[in-house]
């Protein structure tokens, strides 16, 4: 039922952390992996991780910052000059910043929405015409539990995230006619190089979160592979414009 054999899939971000979690993920389910970065030794590092799975599925990274429009266009071009196809988009790429609204600079505010919610649209759109061709395809956006929830230090992120679950919406409607359904993930606290920076700009900020996560634990990188296969395979063909938390049951806890 999960089966992703012959698909392409672009996973931004997909170099580490929750993005190649999610690579790790498609690559079990025969997906063909094309991981998206802007630091070439650590796409080199994820596909070499992925190939020793042993899994006998394509694997490449291209080097993109998809911060720039020209780089998202030309990254799903080589996608489909080199596999003829794009059948899943998981926009992942993300940037914390983490100060209180008003430390924000211009600048802060400015990378996080155009990595986290303009590059994610730059890359659905780029992709959109490709997997229109092919029939459908599916997109998952990587948002946050901070689309659901404030904080004091989470101004620029939060708004971006909440964005992307509205954008999410807005894709979901006008792209169910041509068969494309996406979604999004909101994870919870993750242990990655993202939260391990805000345990150290933020003292005792893990050990908070983890008292009021049910599940008692962080998430790992894992957590969100099953989540990610679902999505993107057939079975989740009716599902669009939703947000599933994956969080330990953190969103849950009152
Ligand atoms: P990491 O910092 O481990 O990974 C971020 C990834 O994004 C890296 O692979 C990085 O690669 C890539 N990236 C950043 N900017 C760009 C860019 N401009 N162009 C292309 N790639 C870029 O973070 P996580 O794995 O923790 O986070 C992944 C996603 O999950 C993010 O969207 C984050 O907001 C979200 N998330 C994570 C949570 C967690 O607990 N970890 C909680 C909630 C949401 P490179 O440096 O090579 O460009």
């Amino acid at each position: 039922m999960f089966d992703l054999t012959d698909r392409v899939a672009i996973i931004t971000g997909g170099n580490g952390g929750v993005g190649l979690g999610m690579a790790g993920g498609l690559a079990h389910a025969g997906a063909s992996i094309v991981i998206v970065g802007r630091n070439a030794a650590k796409n080199a590092a994820a596909v070499a991780k992925i190939q020793d799975m042993c899994l006998d599925v394509p694997v490449m990274s291209l080097v993109a910052d998809i911060t720039d429009k020209e780089a998202c266009f030309g990254m799903v071009k080589q996608v489909e000059d080199s596999f003829g196809r794009v059948d899943i988009l998981i926009n992942n790429a993300g940037i914390s910043v983490r100060k209180l609204p008003q430390d924000h600079t211009l600048e802060d505010w400015n990378r996080v929405q155009n990595t986290n919610l303009t590059g994610a649209f730059l890359c659905a759109q780029a992709v959109y015409p490709v997997m229109k061709h092919c029939g459908g395809g599916k997109i998952i956006n990587i948002g946050s539990l901070m689309a659901l929830f404030g904080n004091h230090f989470s101004a620029a992120n939060g708004a971006s995230k909440g964005g992307l679950v509205q954008l999410t919406k807005t894709l979901a409607c006008a792209w169910a006619p041509d068969n494309i359904q996406v979604n999004a993930i909101l994870p919870g606290w993750i242990d990655t190089d993202l939260t391990r920076a805000a345990s150290q700009e933020v003292p005792g900020l893990r050990d908070k979160v983890l008292t009021r996560i049910p599940a008692a634990r962080a998430g790992t990188i894992d957590d969100l592979a099953g989540v990610a296969v679902f999505l993107a395979s057939d079975v989740a063909d009716y599902i669009t414009g939703t947000a599933i938390p994956v969080d330990g049951g953190y969103s849950a806890f009152g």
